[in-house]
């Protein structure tokens, strides 16, 4: 399914940004994509287009080279899963996952055979005569997916569908989900606000912010090689630092942050001069003169003065200051062996150039 220049402004009166702003996504086949990005990014819009519940305003949807903007919802074959899991109080399960089924004139023999069917892909096999207020959110959530999937739909949208249930229910369903996607072989488009459930599941992320793609990639991708400061501080923890352009050596930017010479990796070629800002994970970082686990020692080094240590079991986690004033964040991994940093102490901390990038 391909996604070109897709726009939608919900007022078009006002002078107000877009709320969906020229959104291009390729989706691969049989992938799970997932759109990741704060409450208001346009992550829903996105869905509701894709899914024929809104009309865009400018731009095109198209699966299989077609384009659907001009087709009803349910001529799109789609099925959608919602974060409340809206399934009709009145009638019982089956009745819920048959609905699709009965709206698409599916014979009654026929229909009991797929609801069983799907009700079995979701665990749920001999709950078809309850009702949804009999079941827990978590099963509630089960029905629906079965509802969204039980017509073979060749793609399916989910929005949100785990974010009203509690953490350990939550990590149950993700791991479901995966396996019911490599069941199904169908796409998945799944829309979460939350990172660590993106990384986990996704075969590929799409990050949005202000109804913009802000970067698409493989969960490596984006936590490794963000390409912009919003995806660096949106996914995982990040440090930026300041810093001058000094030259640049193939894909490598040399610059200088607080004194000493930084290098980074950069896929474009800033102008000596320019001022820039470099980001770096925090488990990336380590004390210079802490014992090397790898072959050779990182080549960006720093001083720095340690302004709060906090233990919390596997790992320490250091506030560092930069003689520039720039906070630092470091985590190393415990051990009763490495010796605990002190508040006020002095330190050299030193990373790889691989593992800093220019934003
Ligand atoms: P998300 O799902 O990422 O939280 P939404 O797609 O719901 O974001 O919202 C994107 C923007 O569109 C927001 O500014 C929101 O206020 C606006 N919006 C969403 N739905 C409507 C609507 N039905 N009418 C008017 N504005 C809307
Ligand atoms: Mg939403």
């Amino acid at each position: 399914m391909t996604l070109s220049d897709l726009e939608k402004t919900y007022d078009r009166a006002s002078a107000a940004p877009k709320d969906v702003d020229r959104v291009s996504l390729d989706i691969r086949s049989g992938e799970f994509l997932t759109m990741l990005g704060p409450s208001g990014s346009g992550k829903t819009t996105t869905l509701m287009m894709i899914a024929g519940f809104e009309t865009p305003t400018a731009g095109d949807i198209a699966i299989d080279g077609k384009s659907v903007v001009a087709m009803p919802p349910y001529r799109r074959n789609i099925g959608m899963v919602f974060q409340n899991y809206a399934l009709f109080p009145h009638l019982t399960v089956e009745e819920n996952v048959g609905f699709p089924l009965k709206q698409r004139g599916v014979p009654k023999p026929e229909r009991a055979r797929l609801v069983a069917e799907a009700l079995e892909l979701v665990h749920l096999p001999g709950y078809g005569a309850r009702y949804p207020r009999q079941l827990s959110g978590g099963q509630q959530q089960r029905v629906a997916v079965a509802r969204a999937v039980v017509f073979k739909p060749r793609l399916l949208l989910m929005d949100e569908p785990l974010g009203a249930l509690d953490k350990q229910l939550r990590e149950n369903l993700q791991l479901e989900m995966r396996r019911l996607h490599a069941d199904l072989g169908i796409t998945f488009i799944y829309v979460t606000h939350d990172q660590e459930e993106a990384l986990t599941m996704s075969d590929r992320i799409a990050v949005m912010n202000d109804g913009k793609v802000a970067q698409v990639g493989t969960p490596e991708d984006l936590y490794d090689r963000p390409e912009n400061r919003f995806v660096a501080g949106f996914i995982g923890e990040s440090n930026f630092l300041p810093a001058v352009v000094r030259g640049v050596e193939n894909d490598v930017v040399i610059a200088e942050c607080d004194g000493a010479v930084i290098r980074a990796l950069c896929p474009g070629r800033p102008a000596s001069g320019e001022k820039v800002t470099l980001t770096t994970r925090p488990e990336r970082l380590r004390f210079a003169d802490s014992a090397w686990i790898g072959e050779q020692m990182p080549q960006n080094c720093l001083s720095v003065t340690v302004t709060e240590a906090v233990f919390a079991g596997e790992r320490c986690r250091y506030m560092l200051q930069a003689g520039d004033g720039t906070s630092i964040v470091l985590k190393e991994p415990s051990s009763a062996a490495i010796r605990r940093r002190a508040v006020g102490e002095r330190a050299e901390i030193a990373w790889s150039v691989a593992d800093t990038i220019l934003v």
